[in-house]
């Protein structure tokens, strides 16, 4: 009999406290349970399983790491390992999970008022109200620090805001999305708490995507849509504090990309023993077994970098630089593992029931949202040399 198949190389679980290993478990649980059966049939259909979130809310994960307001509380670490069980099954429940948790309840928890966490934090902890993050614009996605063009307007106490964003996760269905808009006035960039049905907020489904079909994005329209000051988020003075919410999703976004990783090398090491050529297991073959060595051990890698990308934000030490260098590994990376993946199992890696395809048409949307490699590189860049290449 084949041996048990398990990413996780070097026993990282093992250096979680029972009780964590316990969560980890009931994700992993959840995952295999409820969203597998279900995620390809959704996945073609393009269409978001609405029917897992208040299954999803039980779980009490939701806002993993923040204090109050219903939320758990628990480490950076746990809120990695749970993207990266969510993302071991499915990369679009994952990434509704991180708009919701990270970018969104993240953006209010960490440069809200009092009065805005009270508003939102609990609604959105218990998954009763969806958050999106409306940052990227049509005509700009890397240069978002410098060049948005969505603009608000202060007259008293209303913030007017025209502009258009694109891409922009749980959109067509949130009860708040979250505007970055450039203040006319002073020309900075701040966050606006936009409720839907807002008069002047128009979101439309984007269609016809090619990798996580699941996730629902939205293009947004802002005509004269307006706000009022209290709607404003009170410590979101410039680009700077929005990209603090950025560093942190970033780390996330690392996971998620090694649980793409792990679900498919997982799957195709299963699939090798299974498959039967020249009359043995095509995991007996030098070649196949140099595909599988070679993708576990870039996902070891990766997972130990992850684990200490963890630790240094649970010691509140975590730099973009850090955050940035393990978004660009690890999407890289995945890219490279889910593609042996589907190699091994030759024709079948690209039918969607054999669970490896889903994954190498998702890493590509991992490897360019929340800044691509280029980007990424040079935020890395800059760090190690003092010298901007891209301002
Ligand atoms: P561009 O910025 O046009 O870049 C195109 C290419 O040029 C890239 O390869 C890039 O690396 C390269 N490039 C650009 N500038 C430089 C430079 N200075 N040097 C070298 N190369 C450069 N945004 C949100 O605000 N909210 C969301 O919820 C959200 N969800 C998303 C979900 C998905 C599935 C996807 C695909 C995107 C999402 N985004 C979201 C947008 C995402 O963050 C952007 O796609 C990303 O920042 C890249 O921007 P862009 O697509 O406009 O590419």
């Amino acid at each position: 009999p084949a041996p048990p198949v398990d990413g996780d190389f070097y026993d990282l679980a093992g250096m979680l406290i029972p009780e964590q290993r316990e969560l980890q478990l009931k994700v992993r649980a959840f995952m295999e349970t409820e969203v597998q059966p279900l995620v390809n049939d959704y996945w073609l259909k393009a269409e978001f399983p609405h029917e897992l979130i208040p299954k999803m809310a039980a779980l009490n994960i939701c806002g993993v790491t923040y204090q109050g307001y219903g939320c758990p509380g628990l480490p950076f670490l746990m809120e990695g390992i749970l993207a990266m069980e969510m993302a071991r099954v499915d990369a679009s429940i994952a990434t509704f999970f991180g708009v919701q948790s990270g970018l969104s309840m993240g953006s209010i928890y960490m440069l809200g008022s009092e009065a805005q966490k009270q508003q939102w934090l609990p609604g959105m902890q218990q998954m009763q109200l969806i958050g999106a993050f409306g940052l990227t614009e049509p005509e700009v996605g890397s240069g978002a620090a410098g060049g948005l063009t969505t603009t608000a307007k202060r007259t008293g106490d209303t913030w007017v805001l025209n502009g258009q964003k694109k891409w922009i996760g749980n959109a067509p269905f949130a009860d708040v999305i979250i505007i970055w808009a450039r203040d006319l006035d002073d020309n900075n960039v701040k966050g606006f708490l936009v409720k839907k049905d807002t008069p002047g907020l128009h979101v439309e489904k984007m269609q016809d995507k090619m990798a996580l079909r699941i996730v629902q994005n939205g293009i947004i329209t802002l005509t004269d849509c307006t706000v009022t000051e209290a709607d404003r988020l009170e410590k979101a003075n410039t680009f700077k504090d929005t990209a603090e919410v950025l560093r942190m999703t970033r780390a996330g976004v690392a996971w998620e990309a090694v649980g793409c990783a792990r679900g498919a090398y997982e799957n195709a090491l299963a699939y090798t023993t299974q498959r039967k050529q020249f009359g043995k297991p095509i995991a007996a073959f030098q070649l196949i077994q140099n595909h599988l060595v070679e993708m576990l051990s870039n996902l070891t890698a990766m997972q130990t970098l992850v684990f200490r990308l963890s630790q240094l934000q649970d010691e509140g030490r975590l730099t973009d630089e850090h955050a940035s260098l393990a978004k660009v590994f690890c999407t890289l990376r995945t890219r490279d593992i889910v593609s042996r993946a589907r190699e091994v199992m030759g024709g079948n890696g690209i039918l969607l029931q054999y669970n490896v395809a889903r994954f190498v048409a998702d890493s590509e949307a991992i490897y360019s949202y929340e800044g691509t490699k280029e980007i990424n590189s040079l935020i890395v860049g800059r760090g190690i040399t003092g010298y901007s290449a891209f301002v």
